[in-house]
């Protein structure tokens, strides 16, 4: 039984520390407040969205995280499942990615897909666009992920971890107090904050903000989850819907700015004739953990007890349980 500290309780500090409590380790956490920062208020799609866009090392450990949130459905009873509200849905791909998404899911055939010469409307009525080709990928698990990170934490108090409320400094220095012997294990998984924990000047780690709107509509506009172009809309039940989402390179900005607005209505009234009835708008924001590359899950080159799990960028949420998987094959 080894001695685990993981810093950040985000889903990836989390659902690294479920799987080392799981193996019978002791774990402290620690957060400094804004538990799930970017994982609170992602979208919540199991499935990678551009997975062109990203190298090899990435694109399989989202295929992973697809296989192993179908493990994680199956495990699940049907009120845990509504507890995060886990379902499964058909992703329909319009607009500018499809040939994109055609070619990548023609080399990764693990998913079914059918790319589908018809109009739109065959499968979902509402959408008034001229859409007259479009890709439906199947059976992708879809869940809100401020109610996984609040299921995590239930799953690790009942275990007897809880999360201490405190913010982590300098892991250069802390390696040189005593209290750091108290621990077999470092692991930090602190997002897009990562860089001030970590000063090695060759990590690149910065946040790119994300935006997205909650809205209410009259009817059910939608029963698959869709692309379209660079924006998505997910369905969350009782006619709540979360569409998404902007990318921006504006390091901690908080504030919710015009101009997604702006752009979530013109998708909508692109969409939808009914665009005045969306009632309900909400908006919420996240600073995804970027870094140029696949994430650091991997052990420190200078010290052996630091281990490393950030930088998940687009797709924490996906990829939490093989990057859990990773680390827990570090500790001995
Ligand atoms: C709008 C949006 C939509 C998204 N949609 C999806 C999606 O559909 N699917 C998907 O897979 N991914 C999605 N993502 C990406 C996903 O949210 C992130 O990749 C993931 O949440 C990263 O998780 P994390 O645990 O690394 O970071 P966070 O959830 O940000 O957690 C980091 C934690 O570390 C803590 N921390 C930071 N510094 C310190 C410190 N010094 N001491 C102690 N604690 C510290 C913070 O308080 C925070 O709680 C989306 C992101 C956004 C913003």
């Amino acid at each position: 039984m080894a001695k685990c500290l993981v810093i950040g309780a985000g889903i990836v500090g989390l659902t690294t520390a479920l799987k080392l409590v799981e193996k019978n380790h002791n774990v402290t956490i620690y957060d400094c407040n804004k538990i799930g920062q970017a994982s609170n208020n992602a979208g919540g799609i199991m499935f990678p969205l551009s997975p062109w866009n990203d190298n090899s090392k990435m694109q399989d450990l989202c295929l992973s995280g697809h296989n192993e949130y179908n493990k994680f459905f199956n495990k699940l009873s049907e009120s845990e499942r509504n507890e995060i509200n886990l379902k499964k849905s058909n992703l329909l791909v319009i607009g500018s990615n499809v040939d994109a998404s055609k070619k990548w899911l023609l080399d990764n055939k693990q998913v079914k897909s059918e790319f589908k010469k018809s109009k739109i409307q065959s499968v979902e009525r509402t959408i008034n666009n001229s859409v007259n080709e479009f890709i439906l990928i199947k059976g992708i698990n879809i869940l809100e992920p401020k109610k996984l990170v609040n299921f995590y934490k239930k799953k690790l108090e009942e275990n007897g971890t809880c999360i201490t409320n405190k913010e982590f400094g300098n892991i250069d220095e802390f390696l040189h107090k005593s209290d750091n012997f108290k621990y077999d294990y470092i692991i930090i998984s602190s997002g897009a904050w990562t860089s001030n924990i970590i000063k090695d000047k060759s990590i690149k780690i910065k946040p790119i903000k994300g935006q997205t709107m909650t809205f209410k509509a009259k009817d059910n506009l939608l029963s698959n989850t869709l692309m379209f172009d660079d924006y998505y809309i997910i369905p969350r039940g009782n006619n709540n819907f979360l569409v998404g989402s902007t990318l921006e390179d504006v390091g901690f900005d908080d504030k919710t700015t015009e101009e997604a607005k702006t752009v979530f209505n013109k998708t909508l009234s692109k969409l939808f004739t009914n665009h005045n009835t969306f009632y309900d708008k909400k908006y919420f924001f996240g600073f995804r953990p970027y870094v140029d590359r696949e994430p650091y899950i991997c052990k420190d080159n200078r010290h052996e007890r630091l281990i490393y799990n950030f930088g998940h960028y687009r797709y924490g949420i996906l990829t939490a349980i093989p990057s859990a998987k990773i680390v827990e094959k570090m500790i001995l």
